[in-house]
């Protein structure tokens, strides 16, 4: 299945949660949980009682969503995490975390993850002093990640930077915000990832 392209607030409605997939307007009462707080479709208002698969399930679709990951990808990005040393669960979430398109918008550089990806795939950032377009390149501890443009875009992150100022920045990353660099202290741990997720329901999930 390819990306999608419709309204993304029907995805957060989907989840019943603010997934934060729009950037400002997230922050804000046109937010679209907010306004409608039953799930998209003509039986979004019915009860609805999900069996354990359908729980687990909806926690896979909302973790791809948060970090716009496609099936394919979060499935390697799980069996990746079953041989790492640690919990499963876990190093599935961190290493989503470490990619690169999560660390601009964690930098504060963009307002929202999908943005961070353009902003990646547009050639707007460096590695270590090398171009990196690829939004899944995942971080290491030591490096330099930098935005870079023309004064046009230069002062376009500036405007990012103001709006997204009361947004969270990760605390595994030291940001330098006014040279628009940040440097990976350390690898991100579970505590770092800021979003209310049950991991373990995806490890059932894919345990069948
Ligand atoms: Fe989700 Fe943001 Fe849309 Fe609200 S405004 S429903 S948080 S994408």
């Amino acid at each position: 299945m390819g990306r999608y392209h419709a309204s993304v607030c029907r995805l957060c409605r989907r989840e019943k949660m603010k997934l934060f997939l729009k950037g400002s307007r997230c922050y804000t009462p046109k937010c679209a949980v907010e306004k409608r707080e039953y799930v998209p479709g003509m039986h979004g208002q019915g009860r609805q009682k999900l069996s354990d698969y359908g729980v687990q399930l909806r926690e896979k679709q909302k973790v791809k969503r948060i970090y716009g990951v496609l099936e394919k990808q979060f499935k390697f990005y799980f069996k990746k995490a079953g041989r790492s040393k640690g919990v499963t669960g876990a190093a599935l979430l961190t290493t989503l975390e470490r990619r690169l398109d999560n660390v601009i918008y964690r930098m504060a550089m963009a307002a929202s993850r999908s943005e961070a990806r353009q902003v990646v795939k547009h050639g707007h950032v460096t590695v270590n002093d090398r171009g990196v377009n690829i939004p899944s390149f995942s971080v290491s501890v030591g490096d330099v990640i930098a935005v870079k443009g023309s004064d046009k875009m230069k002062e376009r992150f500036k405007a990012v930077l103001e709006q997204t100022k009361d947004q969270k920045r990760a605390e595994w990353l030291e940001v330098d915000a006014a040279a628009f660099k940040a440097k990976v202290k350390k690898l991100p741990e579970r505590r770092d990832v800021q979003m209310p997720i049950q991991e373990q329901l995806i490890v059932e999930l894919y345990s069948k």
